[in-house]
């Protein structure tokens, strides 16, 4: 897959740079992270987007065993 040809309902992972499919532009009710944990709000970035779900499932994973959170620029 070319990532250039991504747009519009794609959304891109800050951490890893992959592509995924956003809840936000999915639209509501039609979203994969409501089969994951909920993720602490102090674990979530507002200056950044979702992450995908590897990396999703990495942070909630990291906060239940209490780590900090994960590399930031
Ligand atoms: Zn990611």
């Amino acid at each position: 897959m070319n990532p250039s040809s991504i747009s519009g309902r794609s959304a891109r992972c800050p951490r890893c740079g992959n592509a995924f499919d956003c809840c936000m532009q999915t639209g509501p009710g039609d979203c994969w992270c409501k089969a994951l944990p909920p993720l602490p709000a102090e674990r979530l970035d507002p200056a950044s987007s979702c992450l995908c779900p590897e990396c999703l499932a990495e942070e909630i994973a990291r906060a239940a065993r209490g780590e900090a959170a994960g590399e930031r620029p």
